[in-house]
């Protein structure tokens, strides 16, 4: 989908003019991508009709030379609003709070990742300072409570569970009940799936919720089941009343609009989204990131984010550089800094899509061939002085009277020479750190959303 609309936009940016039939061009490729990714027909026309809507004004008055490039704006403004919408329903999710036992029950089919995500979510929050503990109400798969048991190991989770007890609204209010009296600070209510849905799993998860009274409801809906997500997710609101929804299989070849239906058809957020099998594959949900990932855009807050992870090791250094990225004050130094972290962090692709301003090539290919452009962008860096990894790299360009660059220094060819690598290589280098450090200034900040994100936590 991402590619798709990426293309579509780039296709804007070359038209030299911006008129109602490039428009509509446009809205044809966005709305076709959406549709082969099996979001919904009717929520696909809204979203056309409401951008039609939205730029309208804009468009009126002919062609305009000066005026192309604002009626770009509006039209790429609205499409990204427009497809923020789309995974916004506007409402908060439950956020647990310390000293206070949080418990939360996830609820969804057979199969869409409920154990596996209910050991994620302990993790999750157990890195983040919360005694994290699951309980294994699923008597209905056989070797349900192995699986938790096995998982919340290797975790180094709490959980509690049984072999020979049949009735998971038993083993549920037994499980809360013994980690509420320990102090437990989350404390996740894993449930049986079936392979449809059942009149029978409805009642169960009813009489589930009663017992325990979940401060949060989860439904773990699987990315790759395309349009049934929508039907499904209602299903399980009418009877499970869920607040919160986690999108499992993210990292598959899952289409995931039919998840997108999901958010539209209950008005429900999205937490998270599983992106693999492991433990830490789960990535904290928000609109915005999501929406400019999608687009090409690069995800800064899910970059802060990994970055808080893996340097909990060095908190100083750490808060500096979040401090840094805030302000939107990242040098050379510190974006040399983030792709080694990178580098260090395990499978390439999966992280580099969220480093602002990497070149989409470096996404392709196999992590072999990402991981060795990597190390050509630090070969690179190694050969610049200490004055210029702390620059902005405006030091590389000759400035005109008008503030504008004209050409590169000298700095540019020493470093290729130094480095082994060519002139324009050290030039794109530096392009990528300039759309890097762009971004991070847009999202940091006094107004920018970086800083409204994290005053929500
Ligand atoms: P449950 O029946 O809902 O409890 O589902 P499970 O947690 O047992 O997961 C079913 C299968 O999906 C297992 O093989 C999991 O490893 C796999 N799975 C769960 N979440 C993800 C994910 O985010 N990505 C991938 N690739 N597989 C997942
Ligand atoms: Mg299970």
């Amino acid at each position: 989908l991402g590619r798709k609309l990426n293309a579509a936009l780039s296709s804007l940016n070359r038209a030299p003019v911006v008129d109602e039939k490039v428009l509509d061009a446009l809205l044809k490729e966005v709305c076709a991508a959406l549709l082969e990714s099996d979001v919904n027909v009717k929520l696909v026309a809204q979203l056309r009709q409401k951008v039609k809507t939205k730029v309208k004004a804009a468009l009126e008055g002919g062609a305009d030379k000066g005026k192309e490039q604002n009626r770009r704006n509006v039209v790429q403004k609205a499409i990204f609003d427009e497809l923020v919408g789309l995974v916004d329903p506007g409402v908060e999710p439950y956020k647990p709070k310390k000293g206070h036992p949080n418990v939360i029950m996830a609820v969804g089919l057979q199969g869409n990742g409920k154990t596996t995500t209910c050991t994620k979510l302990a993790v999750y929050y157990q890195k983040r300072g919360f005694k994290s503990a699951i309980v294994c109400a699923d008597t209905f798969r056989a070797g349900a409570f192995d699986q938790t048991r096995q998982s919340a190991t290797k975790a180094k989770v709490a959980y509690f569970g049984s072999y020979t007890e049949t009735d998971p609204v038993t083993i549920a209010a037994q499980g809360v009940a013994k980690f509420k009296k320990e102090r437990f600070d989350v404390i996740i209510v894993d449930t049986s799936g079936r392979h449809k849905q059942e009149s029978e799993l409805f009642r169960e998860m009813v009489q589930i919720g009663e017992a325990v009274q979940p401060d949060m409801t989860v439904m773990v809906l699987d990315a790759s089941i395309g349009q049934a997500a929508e039907a499904q997710a209602r299903a399980f609101k009418e009877s499970a009343n869920f607040g919160a929804i986690i999108v499992t299989k993210m990292d598959g070849h899952a289409k995931g609009g039919g998840a997108i239906s999901a958010v539209a058809a209950t008005q429900t957020p999205i937490i998270f989204l599983g992106v693999g099998e492991h433990l830490h594959d789960l990535d904290k949900f928000s609109p915005q990131p999501f929406i400019s990932k999608l687009l090409g855009l690069g995800d800064v807050q899910g970059l802060v984010e990994h970055m808080q992870d893996i340097a909990t090791q060095n908190p100083d250094k750490q808060k500096e550089m979040a401090k840094k990225l805030e302000e939107g004050k990242l040098s050379i130094r510190d974006w040399r800094e983030q792709i080694q972290n990178v580098m260090n962090m395990g499978p390439l692709s999966k992280i580099a899509s969220m480093i602002p301003g990497l070149p989409q090539e470096m996404l392709q290919g196999s992590d072999e061939e990402g991981s060795q452009r990597m190390k050509r962008m630090i070969y690179i860096t190694d050969s610049m002085t200490a004055a210029e990894l702390d620059s902005d790299g405006a030091l590389f360009m000759e400035w005109g009277k008008d503030g504008k660059p004209t050409g590169l220094t000298w700095r540019v060819t020493r470093v290729a020479r130094g480095s082994g690598t060519s002139v324009r290589e050290v030039e794109e280098l530096l392009c990528q750190y300039r759309m890097m450090a762009n971004m991070a200034k847009q999202a940091g900040g006094k107004n920018g959303w970086l800083q409204a994100m994290q005053k929500m936590q």
